[in-house]
């Protein structure tokens, strides 16, 4: 799908298998940026997505080999899957914020520290990272594209959001939470300044996540604002669930939570119950997305 002259996106539908046997259908997106020189793609999907990255490239008449960097908005797995195999086709540089550099290099240290269910089969391997990318770096892609760099930590510590300029495509990773979706950050504090930082974005035309669909014109700031309603909204709901519990636990209460946000409670497992932790440190606090 052709996002503006030259943004594309493609859909990356995959499906995790919970250590219960349920099947969660999920998608991610994949971002390209066609310039003359080369293409640059933000982000590279799960393992295998680069079969439809390459049917892409050829139907909109470039070659697999026109790939000259992968900017990796984190190091999550469905959004590093297929790095390693495209890298290996193209020979692209690798760029990603140094806070994500040891999990993209050594895939198993990840699956260890942060074992997501069905990790081996979403990640096709490690990679070697080339360039690191800091906060407020803007970055020459040729042909007179620019990329701003946005450290916008909270989902992990070194998630970033690009913007590309003149355009105002604002590609924001997994930094915005998408209401109905399970709750997945590590610091929810910081997940709440980070989209406070991209709601000061001036002029943002287009909204390209990863997680959702991506959207436009004036549906651009209210969808982020819906993202920190949608914070405050699980935040009351830790409040409620712990109510009566000095010392609540984690897991039982992301149960709970997710019961009260109207998600199944058996989706409930480590990662999310890391989320609903980042929220129990803050249990005194009522409002947590307003200063
Ligand atoms: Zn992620």
């Amino acid at each position: 799908m052709q996002i503006n002259k030259h943004v594309h996106a493609i859909k990356i539908p995959f499906t995790i298998t919970t250590p219960l046997g349920v099947i969660i259908d999920r998608f991610v997106y994949v971002y390209l940026i066609y310039g003359t020189n080369g293409i640059c793609l933000i982000d590279s999907g799960v393992a295998a997505a680069e079969q439809a990255i390459f049917e892409y490239l050829w139907a909109t008449d470039r070659k697999v080999s026109d790939i000259s960097l992968i900017v990796q908005t984190h190091s999550h797995p469905d959004h590093i899957g297929a790095s390693r195999t495209i890298k290996g086709e193209t020979g692209c540089a690798v760029a990603v914020h140094p806070a994500e550099k040891a999990w993209i290099e050594n895939v198993q240290l990840q699956a260890r520290e942060r074992p997501v269910p069905g990790f081996d089969t979403l990640v096709a391997g490690s990679l070697a990272v080339d360039r690191l990318l800091e906060d407020g770096e803007v970055f020459d892609l040729g042909c007179g594209l620019k990329l701003e760099v946005f450290h916008t930590p909270g989902h992990s510590r070194g998630s970033i959001s690009l913007l590309l300029l003149g355009y105002q495509a604002l590609f924001s990773g997994d930094a915005i939470p998408v209401p109905g979706e399970l709750p997945v950050y590590e610091d929810v504090r910081a997940s709440v300044a980070s989209v406070r930082k991209l709601q000061a974005i001036k002029d943002v035309r287009f909204l390209l996540p990863s997680w959702d669909e991506p959207s436009r014109g004036d549906a651009v700031y209210p969808r982020m604002e819906e993202g920190l309603q949608y914070l405050q909204r699980i935040h009351d709901a830790v409040r409620t669930c712990t109510e009566k519990s000095a010392e609540p636990d984690p897991l039982e209460t992301a149960k709970c939570v997710l019961k009260a946000i109207s998600l199944p409670p058996e989706l409930a497992n480590p990662i999310v119950a890391g989320s609903i932790a980042a929220h129990l440190t803050l249990r005194n606090q009522k409002n947590i997305i307003r200063p």
